[in-house]
């Protein structure tokens, strides 16, 4: 048995901010991180992160543009705190070592996003999230914290409505074991695997969520789904916005700037939500080239400019796809990309059990809304991250010693062995792979009900079939045929939430796009939904979203 203060699950951007807010607080802090802290999917992350730090720029004007960005589903009150935060988050980071691209005047050099007024999107080339990654480390570094890399969370344990701490799977050595804490920060990011066609890692499994979901947490707005515009034709890697915002334009197979159409005062660097519906429309309606995809243009902007802005671009255009940026069209088509709903909390990272906390993707607080701005959510990691870091350290200042007992512990292995004795059954990689073509199929950018219908039933029969999956590998050593289970599983529960959330709503608001209810129905709907476990599905219920100086309107870019 092993024991913390605070047990911060996740060491990307989130989890590493959570843990240092922690340990400056004087707590006794361990991370748990199924991946080494480095390789997290924050790691990833290109274009870059928002700050309205520029002359021309506004704090009030990034409120604005988040509120309006997230068709008026994100709260208010969370989003005002948020980018007042922004200046002092990136210069904490410019402080803590991260490189960031400069302009020729030597100031912090800024990119336009999509759905914003100003250029505010501060980057380092296009490698943001690696420069960051790595200055939290080593910041983290200098302090003193235990990390029990690549052990995987499986369960939080939670006993009076309290947390008692959580149970893991230490991959090395193929045991589980319980980690008493009396707080638990869940930022174990993104589930954008429960998709087939994501710009995710394949580590992005949803984990924390379901682990979160199961204890009894309230997970909100998990229906909405953001489809990235452009993404790798066949891999689904991201091509940045970072890449529009450097003047990158998208035409259709007439050679025409299809986004006039759709976007006539901002163009191609409208909010993600508008532009992959319009890439849809185009390649829908027969405007898209043979096999069905659009092309992101960059030719124009010259060599010297591509290859030194958008360096990792070029790499993986001619690596991947086989095309030269700097002379040929890059062949793009939307694929998913972020998930604005998690495990809900307030401003402070708290959710509604005591003790247990979430930030980063993992987390909703919500500031994304229905639809979130690109450069919003590494922002959102440090900010939340930090938050929900102070906010664990001083809840575990006050509680009571926890513990976890070994018939927990037990239960945790019974049902893995369960899985490794079996003799007959199905491997949970036939599973996984037919909730990702049933989420790709029928719950994507456009949503019709006949279809959602048919994927809560799919869903419905792969989670009865997955209670009897078979997991062929009994070695005890890096065993990934049993973690490709654990991760299945808890990604078939959060998509039938998914599924669920989007059946229930009827409007289109950001992501959620149904062509039964083409409007949004802000008399009806202009509220947050909430999911509860049951063990015969998710039980759905509403909260109100918060409001303080912007009155909803129609959003036209
Ligand atoms: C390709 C790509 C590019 C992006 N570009 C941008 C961008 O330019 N700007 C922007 O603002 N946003 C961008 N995003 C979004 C943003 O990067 C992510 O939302 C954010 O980095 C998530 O950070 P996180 O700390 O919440 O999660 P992650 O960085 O994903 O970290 C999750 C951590 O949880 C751990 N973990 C997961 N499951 C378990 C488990 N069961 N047990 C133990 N540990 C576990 C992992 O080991 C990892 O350390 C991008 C996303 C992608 C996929």
């Amino acid at each position: 048995m092993h024991r913390h203060d605070v047990v911060v699950v996740g060491a990307g951007l989130a989890g590493q901010r959570a843990a240092l807010a922690a340990v400056e607080a004087g707590r006794d802090v361990a991370i748990v991180s199924k991946l080494h802290p480095l390789r997290s999917h924050s790691g990833a992350a290109q274009g870059g992160i928002n700050a309205a730090v520029g002359a021309e720029d506004s704090v009030d004007t990034h409120i604005y543009d988040t509120v309006k960005g997230s068709d008026y589903l994100g709260d208010q009150d969370a989003i005002e705190f948020f980018c007042r935060e922004a200046g002092p988050t990136v210069v904490e980071m410019e402080h803590f070592g991260t490189i960031f691209s400069r302009g020729s005047d030597g100031n912090l050099a800024r990119r336009p996003f999509g759905g914003q007024g100003f250029p505010r999107t501060i980057y380092a080339a296009d490698r943001t999230g690696l420069a960051l990654l790595q200055a939290l480390y080593e910041r983290l570094g200098t302090e003193s914290f235990t990390l029990y890399e690549e052990w995987d969370l499986t369960r939080i344990v939670v006993q009076d409505r309290r947390v008692q701490g959580i149970v893991a799977f230490d991959r090395r050595h193929g045991d589980f074991a319980g980690i008493a804490a009396k707080s638990v920060v869940v930022a174990t990011g993104p589930a954008g695997r429960i998709y087939g066609r994501t710009t995710n890692a394949h580590s992005c499994t949803g984990d924390g969520i379901a682990a979160a979901y199961h204890a009894g947490a309230q997970l909100k707005d998990m229906e909405f789904v953001q489809f990235h515009p452009t993404a790798l034709l066949e891999s689904g890697i991201l091509i940045t916005e970072g890449a529009r915002g450097e003047g990158g334009i998208l035409k259709n197979v007439g050679g025409e700037r299809f986004m006039s159409r759709y976007a006539p005062h901002v163009l191609d660097l409208a909010s993600r939500d508008v532009v992959s519906r319009a890439i849809w429309t185009e390649v829908k309606e027969g405007r898209g080239f043979p096999g069905g995809y659009v092309h992101l243009e960059l030719m124009h902007l010259g060599r010297e400019r591509i290859e030194s802005r958008l360096q990792e671009i070029c790499d993986f255009c001619r690596n991947f796809a086989g095309v030269d940026p700097v002379t040929e069209p890059i062949p793009i088509m939307p694929g998913q990309h972020y998930m604005m709903g998690g495990i809900g909390t307030n401003i402070r990272g708290e959710t509604n059990i005591a003790g247990l906390f979430a930030a980063g993707e993992a987390a909703c607080v919500s500031i994304h809304g229905a639809n979130r701005l690109g450069g919003n959510s590494l922002l959102e990691t440090l900010v939340f991250g930090k938050q929900a870091g102070n906010a664990a350290a001083a809840y575990s200042d006050r509680a009571a010693p926890t513990d976890i007992s070994e018939e927990v512990v037990e239960g945790e292995s019974r049902a893995v062995h369960a899985m490794t004795d079996r003799k007959e059954g199905e491997e949970p990689q036939h599973l996984r792979t037919e909730m990702q073509a049933t989420m790709d199929e029928l719950v994507g950018i456009y949503r019709q009900p006949q279809e959602l219908l048919e994927a809560q039933r799919r869903i419905g029969a792969l989670k009865l079939r997955f209670a009897s999956v078979r997991v062929v590998d009994r070695s005890s050593v890096y065993n990934i045929n049993l973690t490709d289970a654990l991760e299945t599983g808890h990604m078939i529960d959060l998509a039938e939430v998914i599924v669920a959330g989007a059946i229930a709503r009827t409007e289109s608001r950001g992501a959620h796009a149904r062509v039964d209810f083409p409007k949004r129905d802000d008399a009806n709907w202009m509220k947050h939904t909430l999911a509860r476990f049951t063990p015969d599905g998710p039980e759905l219920s509403y909260a109100p979203v918060a409001f303080t100086r912007w009155e909803p309107k129609e959003r036209v870019y």
